[in-house]
């Protein structure tokens, strides 16, 4: 049966990644991480600096690490203990780097971009700063339309980030986004990025496995 899933699911991927083409980004599929960590290590030469967007996506890659190692220079903000100064400090460096990866809460079968943020760096750096941009997703991150994109990134995306950065919201007691208005919402800056922005190289590598949130 996960042959049959993974057959199918390669299937709409690949009808995905023809459909981000048209709308003039560039875009591969992957089989495995494996695969795609290759293509990552390939594609990013050594010694230029990466920034990471705040992206669950990426973590569960373990690619970061692999950076590390051979000199890359990685700029990212998921840090314990940061004063709200240095957190904003890196945040807008990230923006700077020579390369960005990150991943998105929602890709439409059309090849629409849907991401919800509470700050907007990452939005910010999908669509202008780092000059080249790599998106991730999984299969999960698949939806048919914007309007099901929006409702991914709020009901599924937003509400598991913020029981993970304990927001005080209440879907982290409900588990259910009730478009809330409280001071600590973390839904407040909505992109759909429909084409690639005309000075920002964007990739984006779709691959057949469950990634992020
Ligand atoms: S309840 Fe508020 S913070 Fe939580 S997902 Fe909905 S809008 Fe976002």
């Amino acid at each position: 049966m996960d042959e049959v899933k993974k057959w199918h699911q390669e299937k709409v991927l690949l009808r995905v990644v023809e459909a981000l083409k048209k709308r003039d980004f560039n875009a591969e599929y992957f089989n495995t991480i494996n695969e795609l960590n290759d293509y990552l290590l390939k594609s990013i030469p050594t010694g230029t600096s990466i920034g990471i967007g705040g992206s669950m996506t990426i973590r569960e890659l373990g690619i970061i690490e692999r950076f590390e190692e051979r000199g890359n220079k990685i700029i990212h903000h998921w840090q314990k203990g940061l004063s709200e100064e240095t957190d904003k400090e890196i945040r807008k460096k990230e923006m700077l780097a020579d390369y960005y990866l990150t991943s998105a809460n929602a890709i439409t079968k059309n090849g629409d971009i849907i991401n919800i943020d509470g700050i907007g760096n990452r939005i910010a750096a999908m669509i202008y700063g780092p000059d080249n941009v790599f998106i991730i997703a999984g299969y999960n991150k698949i939806v048919p339309s914007i309007h099901d994109g929006i409702k991914r990134s709020k009901e599924i995306a937003a509400v598991m980030n913020a029981k993970r950065v304990s927001a005080k919201t209440p879907c982290v007691n409900t588990g259910m986004c009730v478009d809330c208005n409280v001071k600590g919402r973390i839904c407040r800056v909505i992109s759909i990025i429909q084409f690639r922005p005309l000075q920002t190289n964007i990739t984006v590598l779709l691959v057949n496995e469950t990634l992020g949130f």
